[in-house]
């Protein structure tokens, strides 16, 4: 009887952990495809940024130029992500912003290359997106390192 409900419990555990590690490790967003339609969708380096985490090489993204009225989106879903009227330039050769479109982005800790940082992605498809720092301009003091193969620019209708 004891060890009956030993393997009770045992097949129990097992039946459970699988449910407990997909949620700990996969978190859901509401925009969802399977690798074979995002490689689909996307081209093989926003895939590799937005699937894979990968950056972009500095100076390289045609958006860092981009000095127009309009917004940027989610390469990905198309999700309204940043404002051009909260763009500067860092610098740094990847577009960068002060602020976010509320809501639209997601935060998580990065420990990867022996560094702390705060990675960004997409609220809606989880795409990555980039890095936010604290060291940028005011008011919200915010530099939000993005690579512009994981946007798309809208110009405002003139
Ligand atoms: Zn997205």
């Amino acid at each position: 009887m004891q060890r009956r409900s030993l393997i009770t419990t045992a097949f129990a555990l097992l039946a459970l952990r699988p449910a407990t590690a997909v949620a700990a490790t996969e978190a859901s967003f509401p925009f969802t495809l399977t690798e074979a339609e995002w490689r689909a969708r996307l081209s093989p380096e926003a895939y590799a940024v937005l699937r894979e985490e990968d950056t972009e090489r500095a100076f390289t993204s045609p958006l860092n130029d981009e000095k127009r009225a309009g917004m940027f989106h989610c390469a990905g879903c198309d999700q309204a992500v940043f404002a051009a009227e909260h763009k500067f330039d860092s610098g740094t050769g990847w577009p960068s912003f002060w602020q976010e479109v509320p809501g639209a982005v997601g935060f998580r800790e990065d420990r990867s290359f022996f560094m702390t940082r705060t990675e960004e992605h997409c609220s809606n498809c989880g795409g990555h997106l980039g890095h936010v720092f604290d060291d940028g301009p005011e008011p919200t003091g915010k530099r939000h390192c993005i690579n512009g193969v994981a946007l798309r620019f809208q110009p405002a209708a003139a």
